[in-house]
C-alpha cells in the first residue's frame, strides 16, 4: 500500500549526511514547528533535490509518511537565497539565523512567527550588503528570542519593575540569566554586567523595527557585533551552549 503523503512548505535549516548518497533535512515548517526528512539520492551529482535541498531555501514539499522519518517525494523551491551560502559575509551573518532556529523550533511545537520571521529576515539578508545583512542578523536573532519566550527586558528593571533611562555614553546593568536591565538599587542581588546604553538602544530599535527598516537604516558594523554578543549572552543564559556559528563570526575577522 502506498504511504500516505502530505504537502509542506518549509525552510531548510541544516542537511546531514546519511549512507552513501541521502541526505537528512532539518526543516522548520511553515507553522514553525521542526521537521526531519531524508532526501533520497540528494548527494548524487544529478539529483533533482541537490540544488533543492540547500540550507536557506525555502521549498513546497511533498512527504511521504515513513515509519521512522518521512521522505522526500518532491521539492519545489520557493526561494533559493543563493547569495547566503555563496557570499562569505552573508553566508558568515546568516548561519546564526538558521541554528538559533533549529534550537529553539520544536518537533510538533507550532509558532508560526518563526517561520514568517525567518523568511521575512532572509528575503532582506539576500539583499543587503554585508553590513546591513549583519544588522539583519543581530535584529532576527533577537526577534528568534522574543518569539520564543525570551524577549529581553531592555527599559525596565528585572528586578522591580522600575523605568531605567537609556542615558546616552552611559552603561548599565544587564543580567541575561533574569532577562533584562537591572537598576542601581537590585544590582547587588543580580548577576549584572555593564552594558553600553547605546547597544541596548540598538538592541530596542532591532526588535521593533521591520526587516525591511532595518535593511534601509543606518548599519554600524560595532554596534552590530554589541547586539549579537548580547543574543550570544541570552543564548548562553536560556537556550543552552551558545551558538557555534556565531562564536565563528566572532572570531572569523570578517567584517
Ligand atoms: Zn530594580
Amino acid at each position: 500500500m502506498a504511504q500516505p503523503t502530505y504537502a509542506l512548505r518549509a525552510l531548510v535549516l541544516r542537511r546531514t549526511k546519511l549512507g552513501e548518497s541521502d541526505l537528512i533535512l532539518t526543516l522548520l515548517a511553515e507553522d514553525g514547528s521542526q521537521q526531519r526528512a531524508v532526501a533520497k539520492g540528494a548527494r548524487k551529482p544529478k539529483s533533482s533535490f541537490a540544488a533543492r535541498t540547500e540550507p536557506f531555501c525555502v521549498v513546497d514539499c511533498l512527504l511521504a509518511r515513513g515509519r521512522s522519518l518521512d521522505i522526500l517525494k518532491e521539492a519545489r523551491l520557493v526561494a533559493a537565497h543563493d547569495h547566503l551560502r555563496t557570499g562569505l559575509e552573508a553566508s558568515a551573518a546568516s548561519a546564526p539565523v538558521a541554528e538559533l532556529l533549529g534550537r529553539v523550533s520544536q518537533r510538533d511545537l507550532a509558532n508560526p512567527r518563526l517561520f514568517q520571521s525567518a523568511c521575512r529576515a532572509l528575503d532582506a539578508m539576500e539583499g543587503a550588503d554585508d553590513n546591513h545583512a549583519l544588522a539583519l542578523s543581530a535584529a532576527e536573532l533577537l526577534k528568534i528570542l522574543a518569539f520564543s519566550g525570551l524577549r529581553p527586558s531592555l527599559e525596565v528593571c528585572v528586578g522591580c519593575g522600575d523605568a531605567i533611562e537609556l542615558t546616552e555614553g552611559a552603561s548599565v546593568p544587564f543580567s541575561a540569566i533574569d532577562g533584562g536591565v537591572v537598576c542601581d538599587a537590585c544590582r547587588s542581588g543580580l548577576e549584572a554586567v555593564p552594558v553600553d546604553a547605546a547597544t541596548l538602544c540598538w538592541a530596542q530599535y532591532f526588535l521593533t523595527s521591520t526587516f525591511n527598516a532595518v535593511a534601509a537604516g543606518p548599519a554600524d558594523i560595532s554596534a552590530s557585533f554589541s547586539v549579537l554578543h548580547l543574543a550570544q549572552d541570552l543564548v548562553r543564559a536560556h537556550v543552552g551552549s551558545p551558538l557555534k556559528s556565531l562564536e565563528f563570526l566572532f572570531t572569523s575577522g570578517l567584517f
